[in-house]
């Protein structure tokens, strides 16, 4: 992927940039402590989801899962769109994912190439943008997305980046038995009066 040459260096091991402000120079959240995870993340992964045994199992999904962003943030100015910014980058998570039978962690490697352009909001209403997703600038495309007073929540669009490429069928093993429908018992681990 092609870097862009001028602007600002965004890498961070969780997502801590907070909010990128356009008529104010250009501003970046990092925590210098990259132990902590933002809330949002914690959120994300609703450990209800999984089918965690014991506290030991729980520390090793917390300790283990990883959500990042690597890339560039770059202002731009232009007399059509005015002042505009520029991300371009790559999202990577590392996660465990419950087995859609028996909710069994799985480990799940993602990365997402990302190219995104913000625009000043007045844009969102012009005639020329109209549905329209994607932003050519120079000769690459970038997806569309518009300031909201002003500011961008990267966080909230990686969730949502996140969400949206969340893999919908997880199988902890192709032939899993899953959980008894009356007893909750894990059948891959135990068999019950019921089935
Ligand atoms: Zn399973
Ligand atoms: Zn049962």
């Amino acid at each position: 992927m092609q870097q862009l040459q001028k602007g600002l260096a965004l890498e961070t091991e969780f997502f801590l940039l907070d909010r990128l402000a356009l008529n104010v120079p250009t501003e970046i959240v990092i925590s210098e402590d990259a132990k902590e995870w933002g809330p949002w993340a914690k959120k994300f992964i609703d450990f209800d989801l999984l089918n965690i045994d014991s506290p030991e199992e729980e520390k090793l999904v917390e300790e283990k899962t990883i959500f990042s962003f690597k890339g560039m943030a770059e202002k731009k100015f232009s007399s059509e769109w005015e002042s505009h910014l520029l991300v371009k980058g790559e999202l990577c998570f590392h996660y465990p994912e419950g087995c859609i039978r028996c909710l069994t962690p799985v480990w799940q490697d993602l990365s997402i190439p990302l190219q995104l352009a913000f625009l000043d909001e007045k844009f969102e209403k012009s005639s020329l943008l109209e549905d329209q997703i994607s932003f050519v600038f120079g000769e690459e495309e970038y997806e569309l997305f518009y300031f909201q007073k002003k500011k961008i929540s990267l966080k909230e669009l990686f969730e949502e980046l996140i969400s949206f490429h969340r893999p919908d069928f997880v199988l902890h093993h192709e032939e899993c038995k899953g959980l008894c429908q009356d007893c909750g018992e894990d059948l891959n681990k135990a068999s019950c009066s019921h089935c």
